[in-house]
């Protein structure tokens, strides 16, 4: 099937604002006022949408929305004709990898930008000659995205979120998908017959829809859930068939979890061995299991994600019907700007950029050769603007926020000969760019996303851009057509989708609609098509000081009444009071030499010892690597 031949939905298009993928068109009537209505699809079947996704059309008229092109004079960024732009942009790119080589450059894309366009960055990153190109979307689940990956080939979800309606238990593990994730929640898990127990270190609208609460000890989530899987093998009750057929390593695996004691694993989780017992009994008797993981699971380097992947393999759930591994992801296309390959290890389609064959496969396609060295990540990239990096290509990120501390990041954005960003407002980053491009918003654009169980669908311009604003498809195309010549001259994303499918192996088959990668029901999609058992570490060291540090998910879908999304500190009771706080007290966090000020909400539905933090607001601790904060009155403060 021909992706050029498809019908696009006429008027309706795909919500920009999480990676549900709900379909939604204008609200009608002259007072609408920015409202969007629902329209059923495979995300929403029932044409409902969440508070935010009802505004997703306010962004369109907003008077700070940039309409111009804008390129730096004299300090100042003044407003210019595309043409200028586009050529002073390109100039500015040219001349850094002529004076520095191509890996003096970098490629920032976005996870709220269409699969084209995150195509097309990456693809004008390694025409260039280098594989410094990635996307922050690459970050939020990467652990649980990896773990995916080595235990079933691809990392992503492994069922679609209409199945979880079918699963007889689902275990929601370090995610609030009634509130990031609101229809999906609610048409799915909650539309169906499932027990939900929830596993996360904090009481939330989540758990109020669940039928059992969990709240291991930060950091020791992994050994509680191998905990759960000693305590299935102790009762024998693990899918013996399907660990003999369609996995390996089991041996390894099993004479691992001999050395989990149910007594000591319960001090170290503070779960009680009785909860351990009880959920091991919930699995076992359920037919259908799906895991629906968010951040929660990302803070120990994946082990909590092998961990549940273990689970699912032990007792036969996962490559069937109502059972697997739902990687419940935020960002509108946070799955397909990585499955493009928007980043700097692997090529469209997940395949390793070290491999020569995938490298052959796209050069055949593309007609130049891709650089056989991985790239730097976007981490890597900015702690090096100005030293090995001298020009950028930012589109659709703002790496001006969040990372470290403001003053540290200007420096570095300053340090570049050339900064190219789009972007649909002013940022942080743009104001240290040479040129800014502006940029449309997703309702109107063509091309398509990629929701969170991995299905393509397709978007319709519903709305015009202000102004001069445009796609980035088509700021791309030009862009491209200027620093590296034929390649780049597409009339459509279609054209680039198709192209997609030329050279990524998982796309290669789909139907925009469809699900890419939905094989899992005969083999996986390893070297040998079998799941990947291995031994796991039931050592854990429980840190005797300081906080917790668990951070919310920044997740797109925050409705009005998302109590999640503020920027103040969260402590249980407890600890507020051992720390002489209160409610509303202004207080400094800080942990590896990353600090931040914010006020404190005292919150009973915490557990003790933890400091949760917004992602918003967390993103300087997490930047830093802090595992554990200290909270500290901001009358201290010097
Ligand atoms: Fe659906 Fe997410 Fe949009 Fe809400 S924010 S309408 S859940 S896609």
């Amino acid at each position: 099937n021909d992706a050029s031949d498809r019908t696009e939905p006429t008027g309706t298009t795909v919500c920009p604002l999480c990676a549900v993928g709900c379909h939604l068109a204008p609200a009608d009537g002259a007072d609408a006022d920015g409202r969007a209505r629902g329209v059923a699809g495979p995300a929403n079947p029932n044409g409902r949408l969440c508070a935010k996704g009802a505004n997703a059309f306010e962004s369109v008229a907003d008077p700070d929305r940039l309409t111009e092109p804008l390129v730096r004079e004299d300090g100042e960024l003044v407003p210019t004709d595309w043409e200028s732009a586009l050529g002073r942009a390109a100039d500015g790119l040219r001349d850094v990898a002529a004076a520095h080589g191509p890996d003096a450059l970098a490629f920032l894309g976005a996870p709220h930008c269409s699969n084209e366009e995150n195509y097309l960055l990456q693809k004008l990153a390694r025409a260039v000659g280098t594989n410094t190109v990635d996307n922050r979307a690459r970050l939020c689940h990467d652990n649980a995205a990896a773990a995916l990956a080595e235990r079933f080939g691809y990392p992503a979800s492994t069922l679609g979120m209409d199945e979880l309606a079918e699963s007889d238990l689902v275990l929601v593990v370090g995610a609030n998908p009634a509130i990031q994730q609101p229809v999906a929640f609610n048409a799915f898990v909650r539309g169906g017959d499932a027990d939900v127990v929830h596993v996360d270190p904090r009481a939330n609208e989540t758990t109020r829809a669940a039928d059992a609460h969990l709240a291991p000890r930060p950091g020791t989530d992994a050994l509680f859930f191998h905990a759960v899987a000693a305590e299935l093998l102790a009762r024998d009750a693990v899918a013996e068939s399907f660990v003999a057929e369609r996995t390996t390593g089991s041996d390894a695996y099993r004479e691992s979890l001999a050395d989990v004691d149910a007594v000591r694993a319960a001090a170290a989780t503070d779960v009680p061995a009785g909860d351990v017992r009880d959920l091991a009994e919930r699995l076992a008797a359920a037919d259908g299991v799906a895991i629906i993981a968010g951040t929660g699971v990302e803070a120990d380097g994946g082990a909590t994600a092998r961990a549940l992947c273990d689970l699912l393999c032990l007792t036969g759930n996962v490559g069937r019907r109502g059972a697997g591994f739902a990687l419940f992801r935020g960002l509108n296309n946070e799955q397909g700007a990585t499955d493009v390959g928007c980043r700097p290890d692997e090529l469209p389609g997940h395949a390793d950029v070290t491999d020569p064959a995938a490298r052959e496969r796209v050069a055949d396609v593309w007609g130049f050769d891709v650089p056989a060295e991985p790239g730097l990540n976007e981490k890597e990239a900015l702690a090096v603007f100005g030293d090995a990096i001298h020009g950028a290509l930012v589109v659709g990120e703002n790496p001006a926020i969040s990372k470290r501390d403001a003053d540290w990041t200007a420096e570095r954005l300053d340090a570049l000969d050339a900064l190219v960003v789009v972007d649909v407002y002013e940022t942080e980053t743009t104001a240290h760019a040479d040129v800014v491009l502006p940029a449309a918003v997703g309702v109107e654009k063509t091309g398509t996303v990629t929701n969170l169980d991995r299905r393509v669908q397709a978007l319709a311009a519903v709305a015009d851009p202000p102004g001069d604003a445009r796609p980035d498809f088509e700021t791309l195309c030009d862009l491209g057509t200027r620093l590296v010549g034929d390649g780049f001259d597409y009339d459509d994303p279609r054209e680039a989708f198709d192209e997609l499918r030329d050279v990524s192996p998982v796309h290669a088959d789909v139907a925009v609609g469809e699900r890419w990668g939905d094989d899992y029901r005969e083999r996986f999609a390893t070297p040998d098509g079998r799941a990947a058992f291995a031994p796991v570490e039931t050592d854990v060291e429980v840190a005797a000081d300081g906080l917790a540090l668990v951070v919310g998910s920044r997740a797109g879908g925050f409705g009005a009444t998302d109590a999640t999304a503020d920027d103040r500190l969260h402590l249980n009771p407890a600890d507020a009071d051992a720390l002489g706080l209160a409610d509303g007290d202004a207080v400094i966090v800080h942990g590896d030499g990353a600090r931040l000020e914010t006020a404190l909400t005292v919150e009973d539905g915490l557990r003790e010892g933890v400091a949760y933090l917004h992602a918003d607001v967390a993103d300087p601790l997490v930047r830093a690597g802090t595992a554990s904060v200290e909270v500290t009155p901001a009358s201290d403060a010097s």
